[in-house]
């Protein structure tokens, strides 16, 4: 496919009818907005339903954007969610990563270790059982209470009755065991100590910035199941799949409302009662609201504590907001060689070895970053590979914390644009060390995205590309819940990525509906 000149999210526009009252308003375009706006219309008939959304475009964190003759992407992989997609009728071509999953590299001093991670869970454990013999036995243990504990979790129920309670220690009695259990504590129940193993495993929580002795083992587990089992990305950019989801949305009778920030969720004696728009007076009433915004935001700024019980506030103080990232975009002349360059895999991981993931978390949560030459963790993908388009690369560096960049972004443009440079040749030298030999040699166009970058694109001040943490301490039950302390306001998190985005959806219009459209499952099996 050759580079388009028009992206698909270019062609969405408004469609709001300027009506003073709605059924549902869901505050946010993002991915989890779009799942709920199209799961709602699915399960209800003829509900006035708008989409409000700050920016000219809908996607939120999952979008592509133009540099120079350039196209680039945020997201890079593409989850297991095609049951949810087929039953909403949202199409898009999709490559499936059928071999390998993942290239993983792991750095220790002078030491380089290498590892092709196969698809599929069975051909996981297989694998790591070859790799390392002398630990077959507990890979197979691990691997097998992983797969029946994740199966368990299909069974529970999101808003249990008492009936659901009473039998859920017979149905899901792995998934209440680890409740409280990170993924280290995981390993170490299955004497998994061997640290080369150790770090095969925990790529799965350095995934999303938060290391194993803080990741949920329940998150862990799912996210290395649910991603493994069947991965793909588009053939084309990864717009297309919002903006597939807005045209259907639209065509159903929804409507889009673009450059509109919410700045107040009118609360009126306990009770939501509508929004107001930043520079307008008018309130747009509804019945009830579903926002799918940066939590903080949300609730302290949209809702104001003042609305809020103490209790509540208390948990906001709490809660751990995920960590920000630096992405580098970079496009690249015609005369390397990237298809003989072994980078077609949906992430090509390098890190350094065990105990980097705290490191790095440690830093972030004291508001630093610790990235060095001995400490550093990076994501390198090549979406042309795919799309066919001119030479692109991106490199995806977390766990990084706001630390000064929104300040020097607002009031330090020289210092911002030098530690831009700084952390782009960091990294462009990590990606040229291990996976893309000459890699500098060939860069045409570079786009370097900070937690400032993040932060503006996405209304969060922490610029959290993953709203709440994974971390064990806010998973499952100690999440905060989807239903606020605010009649008829509620809060989709059930967890991240477009997996994530998707099952708010799911989970949230199931939950408006009594049960009626998902039988209150926690994953998409919805009634016949
Ligand atoms: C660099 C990067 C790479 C990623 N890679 C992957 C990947 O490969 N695979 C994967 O599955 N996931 C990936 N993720 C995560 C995934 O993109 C997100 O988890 C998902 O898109 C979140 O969707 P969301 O709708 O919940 O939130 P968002 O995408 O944040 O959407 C929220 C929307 O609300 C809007 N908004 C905010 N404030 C207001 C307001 N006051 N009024 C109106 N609108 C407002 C925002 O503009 C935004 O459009 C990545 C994320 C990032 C940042």
């Amino acid at each position: 496919m050759a580079n388009k000149t028009k992206l698909a999210k270019e062609d969405i526009q408004s469609n709001y009818s300027l009506s003073d009252h709605y059924d549902l308003i869901i505050i946010g375009g993002g991915i989890s907005g779009l799942a709920t706006g199209l799961l709602w219309q699915k399960n209800t008939e003829g509900k006035k339903t708008l989409i409000v959304e700050k920016n000219s475009y809908t996607g939120g964190y999952s979008t592509s954007f133009r540099k120079g003759d350039y196209i680039f992407e945020t997201t890079q992989l593409f989850p297991d969610i095609i049951n949810i997609m087929e039953y909403l009728g949202v199409e898009l071509k999709l490559k499936r990563y059928e071999k390998d999953f993942m290239r993983r590299i792991v750095v220790n001093g002078d030491r380089v270790d290498e590892y092709k991670i196969p698809s599929g869970p069975e051909n996981f454990k297989n694998y790591l059982k070859n790799n390392f013999p002398e630990d077959a036995g507990k890979i197979e243990k691990l691997m097998d209470y992983s797969i029946s504990m994740f199966s368990q979790v299909r069974k529970l129920k999101v808003i249990p009755t008492l009936k659901d309670t009473l039998v859920t220690p017979f149905k899901a009695p792995k998934v209440l065991a680890n409740l409280n259990r990170t993924y280290s504590a995981l390993l170490d129940k299955f004497e998994i100590t061997n640290p080369k193993l150790r770090e095969v495993l925990e790529t799965f929580t350095s995934f999303s910035g938060v290391p194993s002795g803080r990741a949920s083992s329940i998150y862990a587990t799912g996210a290395m199941l649910s991603s493994m089992t069947r991965t793909f990305r588009p053939y084309g950019y990864f717009d297309e799949f919002p903006a597939n989801m807005t045209k259907l949305f639209q065509e159903r009778g929804g409507e889009l409302r673009l450059k509109a920030e919410v700045e107040k969720i009118i609360v009126d004696n306990g009770e939501a009662k509508g929004i107001k728009i930043r520079g307008e007076d008018k309130i747009i009433e509804a019945d009830t609201i579903i926002t799918t915004i940066d939590t903080m935001v949300a609730m302290r700024q949209l809702v104001g504590e003042d609305n809020l019980p103490g209790e509540y506030v208390k948990r906001l103080d709490n809660t751990i907001m995920s960590t920000s990232s630096i992405n580098i975009a970079l496009g690249l002349d015609d005369k390397i060689d990237l298809a003989g360059m072994d980078l077609d895999y949906p992430y090509n991981v390098v890190s350094t070895g065990l105990g980097t993931a705290e490191k790095l978390f440690d830093a972030f949560m004291a508001g630093n970053n610790a990235f060095s030459e001995d400490c550093f963790h990076a994501a390198i993908i090549c979406p042309s590979l795919t799309t066919g388009s001119k030479n692109t690369i991106t490199i995806r560096c977390t766990p990084f914390g706001m630390g000064n960049w929104n300040e020097w972004r607002k009031n330090d443009r020289e210092k911002y644009k030098a530690e831009k440079e700084k952390w782009g040749d960091f990294f462009i030298a990590i990606a040229e060390e291990y996976f893309i030999p000459g890699l500098s040699k060939h860069i045409v166009v570079k786009d370097i995205a900070t937690p400032a970058t993040f932060s503006r694109y996405s209304g969060s001040p922490t610029g959290s590309i993953y709203d709440m943490a994974s971390v064990v301490s806010q998973f499952g039950p100690k999440r905060l819940p989807f239903k606020t302390p605010v009649k008829n306001l509620y809060q989709p998190k059930f967890a991240h990525g477009l997996y994530g985005g998707m099952m708010n959806g799911v989970q949230m219009v199931d939950m408006l509906l009594d049960r009626k459209f998902n039988d209150g499952n926690s994953l998409f099996n919805p009634r016949k």
